[in-house]
C-alpha cells in the first residue's frame, strides 16, 4: 500500500535520482556511447527539447512523470491543493501539446521518453531509441539540405567539449 502522497512520492524519485543521475542524463550518456550527437536546450525550437538531434531531425523530451501527468503510478494528481495542482499541471500538459505541434510544424519528429521507463532501463527502451531515429535515415538523405548539415555539424561541435566534459566529470 502507499501511504505516500504523490508530493513526497515525487520528492522520493528525485531524491533517488540525484543520487545516481538525473533521468535526462542517463539517456544523454547512452545516446553519447550509441554515436548519436546532439544540442541541447535549443532556444531556437519550441519547448526547448532536452535534446535535439539536428541529423536525424529528432528532438527528444525527457519527461517527469509527475509533473506531466503521465499515464502511470507516479503520474497521479495531489490530493491537497487540488486548484493549485490542477492549474500547474493540467498547463505542463497543455504547454507539452503545443510544443510538440509546433515542432511538428517545422518538420521535427518528436520523441517523449518518460521517467519511469528510464528508471527500470531496458532493451525495450533502447530499441525504441534506435528505431524512432534510424527510422529517419532514409528521409534524411533524401530530405536534408546539404549545407544545413555542415552548419549543424559546427553547432554541435562547438559544444561537443563541454557536453564531453560534463560525461567526464560524472
Ligand atoms: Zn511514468
Amino acid at each position: 500500500m502507499d501511504v505516500l502522497t504523490p508530493e513526497q512520492r515525487h520528492f522520493n524519485m528525485s531524491q533517488i535520482h540525484s543520487k545516481n543521475t538525473k533521468p535526462e542524463l542517463i539517456v544523454r550518456k547512452w545516446l553519447w556511447n550509441n554515436g548519436y550527437r546532439y544540442r541541447l536546450h535549443r532556444k531556437d525550437l519550441p519547448g526547448k527539447p532536452d535534446i535535439a538531434l539536428s541529423k536525424f531531425k529528432a528532438v527528444i523530451f525527457v519527461h517527469g512523470c509527475f509533473w506531466h501527468m503521465h499515464n502511470c503510478k507516479y503520474g497521479s494528481k495531489p490530493k491537497t491543493n487540488k486548484k493549485f495542482w490542477n492549474k500547474k499541471l493540467n498547463g505542463n500538459v497543455e504547454r507539452d501539446k503545443i510544443n510538440i505541434k509546433e515542432l511538428k510544424k517545422l518538420n521535427w519528429r518528436v520523441l517523449v521518453i518518460w521517467e519511469c521507463e528510464i528508471m527500470k532501463w531496458d532493451t525495450k527502451l533502447e530499441v525504441k531509441i534506435n528505431n524512432f531515429l534510424n527510422k529517419n535515415i532514409t528521409l534524411f538523405k533524401k530530405n536534408t539540405v546539404y549545407d544545413d548539415i555542415i552548419e549543424n555539424d559546427a553547432n554541435y561541435a562547438a559544444e561537443r567539449e563541454g557536453e564531453y566534459n560534463l560525461m567526464k566529470a560524472r
